[in-house]
């Protein structure tokens, strides 16, 4: 069976939640960043895999999951990666009229949370998850919110979030050398919330404000000035998160890149200055994490 009307609003509903998320690329680089929306017990749409969150409309851009399959799957146990993402990808349903979409590999974790969710890699938000003090200073801003451990995007983050997860609205997670969460029963409130979070931590540090890279193909002028002042084995050897183990090897520092290229590296630039100026110790992720990352790369895993 083809899902299609069934679906209501759904669609609308989360194109607007994914403009609001995807708004800047303070918020979202490259195809970092997904959303989605739960339409009952068992039906959400999610951002698909390999799309950008500026780029989905109410016609293309996501797919349709069972959750409730991948639920109890997680609270069963959910296995290995490969495994888990396989049977991620079986829980895709054929939507009438659209071609078939690949569920995002971070859909497990929205299946968890509550009606509307939005998932980003918030520079300010990574300024807490990417330094050593940083979510010490986070409780402090919000003591009701989730901090957790560095965990591999899969069914690792899964089991975290899934221990944590309370059902009472409103829900958001820091995620260590990854992002935020803000998840709301529904798609205004889930924006408002995930605004309220970044503008607490950017009053609350006192951050500058962000700058977007700028440039398109090749390193943008300001890119390479600060790639220039860290140097190049800095950045190949220091890995603050998967985005920059996927997104800024050799090549790309080396110029052959394009527009998210610029917009991860602009971002990590900026994490990494906003740690320093703060006094704080930027936390790498470690040799055992980024070979675990590796070898999930060279399999599944992609660009969201
Ligand atoms: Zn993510």
């Amino acid at each position: 069976m083809d899902y299609g009307p069934a679906l209501g609003k759904a669609p609308e509903l989360l194109a607007s939640a994914a403009r609001g998320a995807g708004a800047g690329p303070d918020l979202t680089q490259g195809g970092g960043g997904n959303v989605s929306v739960k339409t009952g017990a068992e039906l959400m749409l999610v951002k698909a895999s390999g799309s950008r969150l500026g780029d989905v409309t109410p016609a293309r851009g996501w797919a349709l999951v069972n959750y409730g399959n991948i639920k109890r799957r997680i609270a069963a146990g959910s296995g290995g990666d490969a495994e888990f993402s396989d049977f991620i990808l079986s829980q895709a349903l054929p939507v009438k009229g659209q071609p078939p979409a690949k569920p995002s590999i971070e859909t497990g974790f929205h299946s968890l949370l509550n009606t509307v969710v939005i998932h980003t890699h918030s520079v300010y938000a990574n300024v807490l998850n990417m330094s050593a003090e940083g979510h010490k200073l986070g409780r402090e801003l919000f003591p009701t919110a989730e901090f957790l451990p560095y965990k591999a995007p899969g069914a690792q983050l899964c089991a975290a979030i899934n221990e944590r997860a309370q059902p009472a609205a409103p829900q958001v997670f820091f995620l260590a050398n990854h992002g935020l969460v803000a998840a709301h029963a529904g798609v205004e409130g889930a924006l408002e919330l995930n605004a309220r979070v970044n503008e607490r931590i950017k009053s609350g540090l006192g951050l500058p404000p962000f700058r977007p890279a700028g440039g398109g193909a090749g390193l943008s002028p300001a890119n390479a000035a600060l790639l220039a002042r860290y140097g190049k084995s800095f950045l190949l050897s220091k890995v603050l998160s998967p985005d920059q183990a996927l997104y800024c090897g050799p090549e790309a520092l080396d110029g052959r890149c394009g527009e998210a290229e610029n917009e991860v590296l602009a971002a990590l630039f900026y994490i990494l200055g906003c740690i320093e100026g703060l006094g704080l110790t930027p936390r790498f992720l470690t040799g055992p994490e980024i070979a675990y990352f590796d070898s999930m790369r060279s399999g599944r895993y992609n660009r969201k």
